[in-house]
């Protein structure tokens, strides 16, 4: 678990200085990949000894190489505080594949929306489209039976907040609607009925005691080899057939 964690900031080390140039270009329409990292003062190339996330910083005593002007605060802070976050998901969600995936890209999206928020008071579409897509697509990839929860949670967060800014428009945008509904697309939970049925270790009243699938094709083929699961000796329909 350890490992997890370390790896998950070191990520997050390395993810906190490109979303630093998300957050920087993003709002003026700029490619994120080209041109390098530069001073925002005299426009110097940051050489890439000088790009190591949180260290340059303090080697170089938040001065620019070229110019000599202070390199603001933001930089480190954003660097470490993606470490730090990327490594709390890793800790929480260490047993959890699919939780842990999807809470780390989502905080690669809230960290950017963030701090273009708070420079801008705008949280664009280019980073609420893209987060919504990739929270649908991994959470088919990765946990498709929590799905429809995802998508209603979804739905209802967008939902609850657009009720909200016709009521008060003052309030907020539809920034906010838009990412009320992302948030519910990642963070989602299972209904409480179905988390318990995943963990109850015994015959559960759900889905399984129905007559259609207290019959499973496994059961079937347990039983009849006469190797029967505790489940399948469970099962009415297999005693009756024994
Ligand atoms: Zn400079």
């Amino acid at each position: 678990m350890t490992a997890v964690i370390s790896l998950a900031a070191l990520v997050g080390l390395v993810a906190g200085s490109f979303l630093n140039v998300v957050a920087a270009r993003l709002p003026k329409g700029m490619s994120l990949v080209r041109p390098r990292s530069q001073c925002p003062h005299c426009g110097i190339a940051v050489r890439p000894q000088d790009n190591v996330p949180v260290l340059s910083w303090l080697w170089l005593r938040a001065r620019c190489r070229g110019c000599g002007e202070r390199i603001s605060a933001r930089y480190p802070l954003v660097e470490a505080g993606t470490a730090v976050a990327l490594a709390a998901v890793a800790a929480v969600h260490a047993g959890d594949p699919a939780q842990l995936v999807l809470g780390a890209v989502l905080v690669l999206f809230l960290i950017p929306m963030a701090l273009i928020d708070a420079d801008t008071r705008l949280i664009p579409n280019a980073l609420t489209g893209p987060a919504a897509i990739t929270a649908i697509a991994l959470g088919l990839a990765l946990d498709p039976s929590g799905q429809p929860e995802r998508l209603i949670a979804g739905a209802a967060a967008a939902a609850f907040f657009f009720v909200a800014l016709l009521a008060y428009p003052a309030g907020m945008g539809m920034g906010d609607v838009k990412l009320a509904g992302v948030l519910g697309l990642f963070l989602a939970r299972p209904w409480p009925s179905r988390s318990w049925s995943r963990s109850s270790p015994g015959p559960s009243w759900g889905w399984r005691s129905s007559p259609a699938s207290a019959w499973p094709p496994g059961a079937r083929r347990r039983c009849r080899s006469g190797r029967s699961s505790p489940s399948a000796a469970w099962s009415p329909s297999c005693a009756a057939r024994r």
